[in-house]
């Protein structure tokens, strides 16, 4: 497999060893809400809190927000980034970086590496998503710094790409719960060349039925629940 996949994430059952749980959520959409994103219909805001442990250049953060947040909007949600600078004390922070969390609200964390996160993950894993079996509010998601780079420099892709693309993917994770992965696309379990290539034509998003799904979600929502891991990662390093 070496060098005909960029991406990958670990199957599920790996995943649930995690943290021991055999439940995961799952969204229904036999609730009788509708939760398509009509047009003209005022998207969901979500706020993300960056917290970058990697000292990511400014400008490349704001560019990786950019993609994932176009993704996002494609599927009817709008992201707030909150950036707390994890270099300066807490209290210094902008305010938004210590305010309680809410059922949206989520924090996705950049660290060198998510390995040593878990000895079940991976070193060539790339981002991983904390989320909860019991269907509750899911928030937390990590991305290696290490292993982004490491697929830009391989797919001579920019690394604000390859960013805001894990980023959206492990933010579906998130927001999708159960069988968060599909065939094809922004979700699809292994990444290569050619996902990075739609994904620089802006076309490597969320399907209509992933849209829906994550807007049902975000209507929801509580605060409940534990959480497990699922994991995207680089196979190419195997
Ligand atoms: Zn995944």
């Amino acid at each position: 497999m070496s060098g005909s996949t960029g991406f990958q994430c670990v199957p599920r059952a790996s995943a649930i060893l995690l943290l021991g749980s055999l439940l995961l959520a799952c969204v229904s959409p036999a609730l009788g809400i509708s939760m398509r994103a009509e047009k003209g219909e005022p998207p969901l805001i979500i706020t993300i809190r960056i917290h970058d442990y990697t000292h990511v250049p400014p400008e490349t953060l704001a560019r990786a927000e950019a993609v994932t947040s176009e993704i996002l909007r494609g599927a009817g949600v709008s992201i707030v980034w909150v950036d707390c600078n994890v270099a300066v004390p807490v209290e210094q922070r902008q305010p938004a970086c210590a305010r309680p969390m809410g059922p949206l609200d989520f924090v996705l964390n950049f660290v060198d590496r998510i390995q040593p996160l878990s000895p079940n993950l991976r070193e060539i894993a790339m981002g991983v998503a904390a989320v909860p079996p019991d269907g509750s509010q899911a928030y937390l998601a990590y991305l290696s710094i290490h292993q982004a780079a490491g697929a830009a420099q391989e797919y001579a892709t920019p690394l604000e790409q390859v960013l805001g693309l894990a980023a959206a993917h492990e933010i579906g994770h998130l927001l999708l719960g159960e069988n968060a992965h599909s065939s094809s696309g922004l979700m699809k379990a292994s990444w290569g060349a050619g996902e990075l290539k739609l994904g620089s034509l802006g076309n490597l998003i969320f399907t209509a039925e992933q849209s829906w799904r994550i807007r049902s979600n975000l209507l929801q929502r509580d605060r409940k629940g534990s959480y497990l891991f699922a994991e995207i990662r680089t196979a190419n390093a195997r």
